[in-house]
């Protein structure tokens, strides 16, 4: 182990040079803010935060942020230099200045570092911050009365740490107590069961908000924690006696930081409704201005759902607006293909198996594409081992057989070889040339193949997307499979190529048809529903965190047979040190569990070549168990995997854990997926219950959405589409019919949002549309 100074000194010297060679973020390989992202950062959040936003930040400020993240290594501190003066940003608004939707939040009085923070956050102007939603609520108006909570019920109490305490039962359990005392003087013990990262946060005399699950033992009330805040006594409180909005956040920056940022951004905002007051009217939808504050700072429950629903509208109507505006566009010319029927059969006939009939229909749905002369854009889904790769596989052999060349990009190198794998599989013994470009390659071998591409001498591409994006000249590009994409705006995934091939994306996300038709709207839908022949399902239990041991004992002899197993640790809303920490936590926890097994680590703090290179080990078996956080969902294949392990499984989404289970059940072997919950409602319960009883992605998907109420409708970061936020597709057929017909009203009155009075909304609608491409529309 290398002691504090060690560390230091090993985080120093980099930074030294850096400031010596002119701050030019040039010295450190891959930029400060990465070396800071590093494990090596950990121990030092504080330097961290100092050069947040680094290479963002103009010479004089890097130089400033620099030398204060020096002293603060070095141990020595100084009063605060005046860091706002070096730098060049316009001076914060004076309170009660207005300020332009689209002003930098340097112009927000955010506090000090606080403009960095949001930026970090990705929220870098006014709009940015006034949109960034709550991604739950909690009801802390009236904090109960202890002698009067009910057993089970969920409250949230404000007070002190008091006392402390750490308790290790038996291996691999560990508890954490405190016992906090409330302003009105009563005291509740509050439990963490298994969360060794919550630690840190629980000082004797820290002010907390917690919300948990009241347990009543006799006359005394403890609380198994589920929500932690830390409030800092000196700010009036936006964080108590309301009803307080839970913001998505991370390292460094505190939930009370955000709602302050929220506040200040709505008091400084004009917040003129883009929606004039006879649509609101017709459509009964309250004004922006309501909205806005109603969903980051709610009188209450129904000034909530009323800001709830206005905003939920405005995502789809910029949706349907958008959606509308493309589709002029929409009809693009393409390539034609002959497709022929003999070539389908003679691929089918070089496979070790025939093709189900879901895959079948979705070929025939991809050929009829092919032939025509639009360009194709269609969206392939269908569950993990459904068999997308060897209909796309099918699609590229008729594009080559037509005298095309084709590509297929996928997310991660890693994820490359893979397919490069199957591909040869497939083609291969179909005189198909295969070829291969990933990052990892010689610069020679690299030139190599980008020379025989552009020669036409390669039939078949595989590579990671970039790469083949941004360096390859191909000769005459035909087909172009896009595998597991979502972080691509619309237009610019159909204008992808500059040679516009046709365009076919796999997506292993199960979403319900009709969130996928308003999602992906300009995408054709094809689903392949079934999964190949005599595939044994996974089996699925579900157990209580009491029954761990044991359960970790079934994983045992299944490593004694030579298979080897995935331990996936939760979610953590605010870190993703604190996630690090726990995964690391987990590790050695295991290493005493099952001392007889090889077992290494994933986490997202690592570099795409590190984590690659963690699983090409475990594909070699090189180990036998690996933990990770959540970053292993990426579809790699490791057939020898036959038992997946997800730990606090009721912190996940149902989606979430289908794909997670995904990972094993690639071989011929049985295998298993073991939910450990920890302490969970009744609801939560049914949620897990829907998993242990289905592996079929698309009812779990539908189901998921069925049960969510509400209240807790925001699961939609699980569905990758960054411009619903709010939206809970199951439940909103209604407003989304509602939002379709508004804006095929406006635009078929003015189909360009040219009328003054829609001058807001066209702005907004420009400003909303995540896609470069697209502004270049309107
Ligand atoms: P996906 O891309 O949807 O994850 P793959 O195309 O990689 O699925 O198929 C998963 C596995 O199933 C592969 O080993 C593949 O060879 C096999 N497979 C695909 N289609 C069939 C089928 N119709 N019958 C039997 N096995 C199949
Ligand atoms: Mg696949």
């Amino acid at each position: 182990m290398a002691t504090v100074a060690e560390l230091q000194e090993k985080l120093r010297r980099p930074l030294a040079a850096e400031l010596a060679a002119g701050c030019t973020d040039r010295v450190v390989a891959g930029g400060v803010e990465k070396l800071l992202a590093s494990p090596l950062g950990n121990p030092f959040p504080k330097v961290r935060e100092a050069l947040a936003g680094y290479a963002g930040l103009d010479p004089a400020a890097r130089e400033a942020a620099l030398t204060q993240a020096l002293e603060l290594l070095s141990g020595r501190t100084r009063a605060a230099p005046a860091r706002a003066a070096v730098r060049k940003a316009p001076p914060p608004a004076e309170p009660g200045t207005r300020l332009a939707v689209d002003a930098p939040v340097d112009r927000l009085d955010a506090g000090p570092g606080g403009a960095r923070k949001l930026q970090s956050l990705g929220l870098h102007q006014l709009r940015d911050v006034l949109h960034a939603y709550p991604h739950r609520h909690e009801d802390r108006r009236a904090l109960p009365d202890l002698s009067e909570v009910e057993e089970g019920q969920k409250v949230t109490v404000e007070g002190r740490v008091v006392s402390k305490h750490r308790r290790t039962p038996r291996p691999g359990m560990l508890i954490l107590e405190v016992v906090l005392e409330t302003p009105s003087g009563g005291r509740v013990k509050a439990t963490w069961f298994n969360q060794p990262w919550v630690e840190k946060q629980l000082r004797e005399g820290a002010r907390l908000v917690l919300t948990g699950r009241a347990k009543k033992f006799g006359r005394s009330v403890q609380l198994g924690v589920e929500h932690l805040e830390t409030v800092e006594a000196a700010q009036e409180s936006l964080s108590t006696g309301r009803i307080v909005g839970v913001y998505d956040s991370k390292e460094g920056i505190s939930q009370e930081f955000l709602r302050r940022a929220a506040y200040r951004a709505l008091q400084a905002a004009p917040l003129d409704d883009y929606l004039p007051a006879h649509w609101r009217r017709q459509y009964e939808v309250t004004d922006l201005g309501d909205a806005l504050w109603g969903i980051h700072f709610p009188a209450d429950e129904t000034h909530l759902s009323r800001a709830d629903k206005r905003l939920r509208f405005d995502e789809y109507l910029f949706l349907e607006l958008r959606m509308l505006l493309q589709g002029e566009d929409a009809v693009l010319q393409g390539k034609r293909f002959e497709a022929r029927g003999e070539d389908i059969h003679r691929f089918e006939q070089a496979l070790p198996f025939r093709f189900t009939n879901a895959q079948r229909r979705v070929l025939l749905e991809i050929t009829d594409d092919m032939r025509s002369d639009r360009q194709m854009a269609r969206l392939v889904q269908g569950d993990v081992g459904s068999g997308k790769t060897a209909v796309a596989a099918c699609a590229l052999y008729l594009a080559v057989r037509d005298g095309y060349q084709g590509a297929l990009m996928a997310p991660t190198e890693i994820l490359a070889r893979q397919h490069f794998t199957n591909l040869v599989n497939y083609l291969g013994p179909l005189d198909v040339r295969v070829g291969l470009l990933i990052g990892a390659m010689t610069p020679k071998a690299k030139l190599e193949m980008q020379t025989r591409i552009a020669q036409g001498e390669v039939d078949v591409v595989v590579g990671t997307q970039a790469l083949i994006q941004e360096n390859v000249q191909f000769d005459h590009l035909g087909l172009a499979v896009v595998d597991e994409e979502h972080r691509f705006g619309v237009q610019q995934r159909r204008k992808l190529l500059q040679s516009r091939p046709d365009v076919l994306v796999m997506s292993a996300t199960p979403i319900p048809r009709s969130l996928a038709l308003t999602a992906y709207g300009d995408l054709e839908l094809s689903i392949i529903d079934e999964l190949p022949p005599g595939r044994t399902p996974i089996e699925t239990k579900l157990i209580q965190d009491t029954h761990r041991t044991q359960a970790y004992g079934f994983v045992m002899r299944q490593i004694r047979e030579g298979r080897q197993a995935f331990v996936v640790t939760s979610l953590i809303e605010e870190s993703d040190t604190l996630e690090l920490l726990a995964a690391t936590q987990l590790a050695d926890d295991l290493r005493v569990i099952l001392p007889e097994a090889r077992i290494d680590l994933l986490h997202g703090k690592m570099s795409a070549a590190e984590k690659d290179h963690v699983m090409e080990r475990f594909r070699a078996r090189e180990f036998d168990v690996l933990v990770s956080t959540t970053v292993i969902e990426v579809g790699v294949d490791v057939p020898n995997a036959t038992v997946m392990v997800i730990e606090n499984a009721e912190r996940f989404g149902l989606a979430q854990l289908h794909q997670l289970r995904g990972r094993v059940g690639r071989g011929s072997a049985q295998s298993y997926c073991v939910l450990i919950a920890g302490e969970h409602t009744q609801k939560t319960r049914k949620r897990l219950k829907i998993i242990e009883g289905s592996t079929d992605g698309f009812v779990i998907a539908e189901a998921d959405l069925k049960l969510r109420g509400p209240g807790e409708l925001r699961g939609t970061r699980q569905s990758g589409i960054p411009d619903l936020r709010l939206a809970d597709l199951a439940n909103d057929a209604e407003i989304i019919e509602r939002a379709r017909e508004l804006a095929k009203h406006i635009l078929a009155h003015d189909p360009k949002l040219e009328h003054p009075r829609l001058q807001y909304l066209r702005s907004e609608l420009q400003s909303r549309s995540q896609s470069v491409a697209f502004r270049e529309v309107i």
